[in-house]
């Protein structure tokens, strides 16, 4: 696997290796990575001749500057789990490399990164379309792959591409669980042993959201989730919502769109994030 540092490094890297023809697959990363993130480089595999995976701390999309200086990082460990994956090229820039001077570029997508993690997380996905065009820019991939995990990403990603015309592929993959069902995230890793037994909880809420919306209205369903978290003294709930899965538009009848129930909860200062479509 090659490792690049540098924007002249990656280029050449990513033209050495294509030289002879064959797609290029990206995986956008902040690393302290685990399966999930390894389930997109085996997803890029399979189809692209080259993939390449960054791993970069974005401070442009952290709205919380404690949430930035306490997100793990570990990238002797990454580099390791790369290797084993099959992964051909990582790039591991500076933050100086990414942005020499500051990116003052203010995106607009609609509803779409205005509600959720968008009202929740201030500027956050204006620093998401800052980094991931950047990196777009200069990998010049035809497929990239992100984690439905990141449901609301994935859709600010795909508005993005549409609107600054990149000719890439956006591939949307699986999200990947622990077996008591909590989402993998490199956040996980933060919590202590009492927040990660009250963090289980979350998947269970969606499972529970699918199972009431068959038959309750979506706002009582709503209101006994919201309820549950409470009873928790170490969680606490960011939001609880079910939206349009293509608009994020909120909704009361299930009956009449593809619904997706979404959620962030604090476990602790702990904010994680899970999300199930349910009908
Ligand atoms: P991150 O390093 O958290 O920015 O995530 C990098 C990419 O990995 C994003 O596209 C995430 O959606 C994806 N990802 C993170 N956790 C998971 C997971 N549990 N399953 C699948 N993809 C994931």
């Amino acid at each position: 696997m090659i490792i690049c540092k540098t924007i002249q490094e990656i280029r050449d890297s990513v033209d050495k290796l294509t030289s002879t023809g064959g797609q290029i697959g990206f995986v956008p990363t902040m690393g302290a990575l685990h399966k999930g993130h390894i389930s997109l480089i085996e997803q890029s595999k399979k189809t692209c001749k080259v993939t390449v995976c960054s791993i970069f701390v974005n401070p442009n999309q952290f709205n919380d500057k404690g949430d930035l200086a306490r997100y793990p990082r570990t990238p002797e460990a990454d580099i390791k789990m790369l290797e084993d994956a099959g992964c051909d090229i990582v790039f591991m820039p500076s933050v100086e490399e990414i942005y020499p001077k500051d990116d003052t570029r203010v995106f607009d997508f609609g509803v779409i990164d205005k509600v959720l993690d968008g009202a929740h997380r201030p500027g956050h996905f204006n620093g998401v379309a800052q980094v991931v065009s950047r990196l777009f820019d200069i990998v010049k991939p035809n497929k990239a792959f992100f984690g439905l995990k990141d449901y609301q990403q994935v859709l600010v990603i795909k508005k993005m591409v549409e609107q600054l015309h990149f000719n890439i592929e956006i591939v949307a993959c699986d999200i990947l669980r622990e077996p008591d069902g909590l989402a993998m995230s490199s956040r996980n890793t933060l919590l202590s042993a009492e927040e990660r037994k009250a963090a289980s909880l979350i998947p269970k809420l969606m499972q529970e959201a699918k199972m009431l919306s068959k038959s309750v209205p979506l706002a009582d369903v709503k209101n006994k989730l919201l309820a549950e978290v409470s009873t928790n003294p170490l969680l606490k709930a960011d939001y609880i919502e079910f939206c349009n899965a293509d608009t994020l538009q909120t909704i009361t009848d299930i009956n009449a769109q593809k619904t997706i129930c979404l959620a962030a909860i604090f476990s602790g200062k702990i904010r994680l994030i899970d999300n199930l479509f349910i009908n």
